[in-house]
């Protein structure tokens, strides 16, 4: 049995300045071929259950590219050079195949194109012979539309934030997709749109009462019979027409099932809006709480409207202005992105005093730049590590060119790539003990929980001007349709 694979995967900040061009969106992780699936062979990420569900049935695996980038809006040529060259991946190997497993993460856009997933479906399509099953996963924060189940055969997500489940996701797609090559199953799906904006900092599902929730979700899968059920956060920052949280469901060739089941889990979720709404605290508050704890282990301070995994620059210089005005003892901040100052500081050694302007270079909302005197270099690493997060578990990653330096009591972890703080990683590249410091600074939603959440001595999420900010009120939404709750208190759901 022949299946193709690949992600295109894009999550859009409609907040974002500028446009993304090609060249910027394929300039963090992007590999073809045989080089897009080794990597993922038994890490606790989508692919790794891909692979794993593959082995399992004999399935021969056919790669293409691995393609994800958070980051603003992309130009519709950028969307039309990365579809081609999905479509000219698939042409030689169009009548050998038996379906197509096509992840696609479910909240980008093009200029020009609000629902960019349906536009590369509808091009995967056109090129595979009538009858070839094509399903996909998608990300948690997925903008499902009608649109993408009109053009797919079965659309999978997970539960959790941090996205710890991600390997089950990979591992159902790719079950169900072989069921359905042997006519086993026939999978029908209803999708419920629901007028709930989760913001990504109050979407954390490792706590109560949202693991009761997702558990509720679970049981009645099994109770009713259906093959998948997902509650799917959605990304409001996409500001797409249809952006909002959604009730996906499978059945077997059970469409009334399914129709009755995405009603009914839709409701109860509804009933939990309440509970997603996050607090908004600036980074002198956040602060002066890290400052006034006095529990074992390190305060950590998140700046999570500055998080790269939702399209935000990371290199925001609010939180890191107050720490370095603070200039508390044993304080890290881990880290800020900045290319030219990451290059900058590798054109000198270990031991060299420099200054230089750091971050503030993207987005006029995420602060201006510091400038930074006197900064000894501690570290130069080439950032190069394996992921120890529980969300992507063995999988090679990469900073690019990173450096640690100190000024005064306050240590700052530089890198070259824009990407989030998911585990201790930035912090051991550079030769740094994350435990043997009593403030840490990171940028990040909700990913860096499912490694930091037992280590930490207290997490503090701060909330500075930003992209991602978790205050919705502040951003201004141009083409989501109205109402929506938090926007509206009074939104009704009916
Ligand atoms: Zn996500």
């Amino acid at each position: 049995m022949n299946i193709l694979v690949g992600q295109f995967g894009h999550e859009a900040n409609n907040f974002c300045e500028k446009d993304v061009t090609y060249e910027e969106f394929i300039s963090l992780n992007y590999f073809t071929g045989k080089d897009s699936l080794w990597r993922y062979k038994g890490v606790e990420h989508l692919f790794g259950g891909i692979i794993k569900a593959a082995e399992e049935d004999n399935v021969n695996l056919i790669p293409t590219m691995d393609l994800m980038n958070p980051i603003g809006r992309m130009e519709k040529k950028a969307l039309d050079k990365i579809v081609d060259t999905i479509i000219e991946m698939i042409k030689p190997h169009k009548n050998d195949l038996d379906g197509v497993l096509f992840c696609l993460h479910g909240a980008g856009r093009a200029a020009g194109v609000e629902d960019i997933e349906s536009y590369t479906l509808e091009k995967i399509r056109d090129v595979l012979p009538e009858g070839i099953p094509v399903v996909s996963a998608l990300d948690l924060h997925a903008n499902v539309s009608q649109e993408m189940l009109n053009l797919s055969d079965g659309l999978f997500g997970g539960y959790e934030y941090p996205h710890i489940d991600f390997f089950d996701t990979g591992y159902l797609a790719m079950k169900t997709l072989v069921q359905m090559i042997k006519k086993e199953v026939k999978p029908v799906m209803s999708l419920k749109h629901i007028p709930l904006l989760l913001p990504l900092s109050g979407g954390f599902t490792l706590r109560e009462p949202i693991i009761t929730l997702n558990n509720y979700i679970r049981n009645y899968i099994k109770d009713k019979g259906l093959i998948d059920a997902t509650f799917f956060h959605g990304f409001p920052y996409a500001d797409t027409s249809y952006a909002s949280s959604t009730i996906l469901v499978l059945t077997d060739n059970d469409q009334e099932l399914a129709d009755k089941a995405a009603q009914e889990l839709a409701e109860h979720v509804w009933s939990y809006r309440e509970n997603f709404l996050p607090e908004i605290i600036s980074a002198k508050e956040a602060m002066d709480q890290a400052e006034n704890y006095n529990g074992e282990g390190y305060a950590l301070v998140s700046e999570v409207s500055d998080n790269p995994g939702g399209g935000a620059p990371g290199d925001a210089t609010h939180l890191l202005r107050e720490m370095l005005e603070r200039n508390l003892p044993k304080t890290i901040f881990g880290f800020i992105y900045d290319k030219e100052v990451a290059e900058f500081l590798h054109e000198h050694k270990v031991g060299d005093i420099v200054n230089f302007s750091l971050g503030g270079k993207t987005e006029k909302i995420h602060g201006e730049p510091i400038q930074i005197n006197n900064a000894v270099i501690k570290n130069l690493s080439n950032g190069e590590y394996i992921a120890t997060a529980p969300m992507i578990k063995g999988y090679p990653l990469c900073f690019g060119k990173s450096a640690r330096v100190k000024i005064d009591n306050v240590e700052i972890i530089i890198t070259s790539q824009r990407t989030q703080t998911l585990d201790d990683r930035p912090f051991l590249v550079t030769g740094a003990d994350v435990a043997q410091y009593d403030y840490v600074g990171l940028k990040s939603s909700n990913h860096y929980r499912s490694f930091f959440q037992d280590k930490a001595g207290i997490i503090i999420p701060c909330d500075t001007p930003g992209v991602m900010t978790g205050d919705l009120s502040v951003l201004d939404f141009k083409h989501m349709v109205m109402p929506k709750y938090p926007l509206d208190l009074n939104t009704e759901f009916k």
